[in-house]
């Protein structure tokens, strides 16, 4: 067969287009790049509107591969589809909540800290690995918040609904991550017991000129309000959409209006 070249273009190519033998390279290096400690966690603030405050972050995975960063849509699907989503999102709990501990214990503000969940994850293994990474760090459960997608939940509701109960049993929060974009009714927001509402970055983008997602976006913030639960706008990156969900009253916004996602040391002046 005719030599391909394998520049990095090719590797780090989305997965779906990638060859068979391409995946099995990124899937070997992968596996080493969780034992040479190659993936770091980025923070991205989340300002309270209310106060004005940093109060939130959500921690987000980036892979320092040796031909430079490698963004998460580029590996966490093949991540998902091999299984070591397992071991490397263990790792992301126990780093999210080292980093958080570190940080609540120089902050006079309590600060809280949000870890993506895959649906591989989310099984009843979850919530002893949870529990590991609070026991190994001393984090506060109640300062870790687990993002999970409609479509994770809707894929087992009964499993869901018990497994949703286990993790709040052990104090830590649950957000809903990506909403209104997966087929989840308002229905199950009364069945799945959650404390916080991400209003996907698609219906902010649209804000203030197109009337439906307008529309949309303040009857998320509230029927949430309602239901007692906490709303996290994304994908913030105007003073328009700020203006707008301040009104609306959204309580939590993130997006590169404010900041882009940082690295550890430049998020602790953020803080400070
Ligand atoms: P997500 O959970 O929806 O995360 C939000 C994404 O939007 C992040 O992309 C963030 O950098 C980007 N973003 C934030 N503010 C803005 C904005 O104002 N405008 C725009 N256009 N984008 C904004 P990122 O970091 O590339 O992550 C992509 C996805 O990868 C995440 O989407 C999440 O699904 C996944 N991911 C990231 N880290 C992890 C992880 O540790 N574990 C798992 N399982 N998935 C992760
Ligand atoms: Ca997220
Ligand atoms: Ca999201
Ligand atoms: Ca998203």
């Amino acid at each position: 067969a005719k030599e391909r070249g394998r520049n990095n273009l090719e590797l780090f190519a989305p997965v779906m287009t990638r060859q068979v033998s391409d995946r099995l390279l990124l899937e070997g290096r992968l596996r080493e790049a969780l034992k040479r400690g190659e993936f770091e966690l980025y923070y991205q603030p989340q300002y309270d509107f209310a106060h004005n405050r940093l109060t939130d972050c959500e921690a987000l995975i980036r892979w320092n591969s040796p031909e430079g960063m490698v963004m998460p849509d580029t590996f966490i699907p093949l991540a998902e589809e091999t299984g070591l989503i397992v071991p490397i999102g263990a790792w992301v709990l126990q780093e999210a909540c080292r980093q958080g501990e570190a940080w609540n214990r120089v902050s006079v503000e309590p600060l809280s800290v949000a870890v993506n969940v895959s649906a591989v994850q989310f099984r009843p293994a979850l919530v002893s690995e949870v529990q590991a990474a609070l026991d190994e760090t001393g984090f506060d459960a109640c300062l870790l918040v687990l993002e999970v997608t409609e479509s994770v939940l809707m894929s087992d509701i009964e499993g869901s609904v018990q497994l949703l109960q286990e993790l709040r049993e052990l104090g830590v929060r649950v957000a809903l991550d990506d909403f209104g974009t997966g087929y989840a009714s308002l229905a199950y927001l009364k069945r799945f017991v959650l404390d916080k509402l991400k209003i996907d970055r698609a219906f902010i983008m649209g804000i203030p000129d197109d009337k439906d997602d307008v529309a949309i976006t303040s009857s998320i913030i509230d029927i949430a309000r309602n239901l007692n639960i906490m709303t996290v706008a994304e994908g913030v990156e105007t003073e328009a959409h700020c203006a707008f969900l301040r009104k609306a009253g959204c309580n939590l916004a993130q997006g590169y209006y404010f900041d882009k996602p940082l690295p550890a040391e430049e998020f602790m002046r953020r803080l400070q």
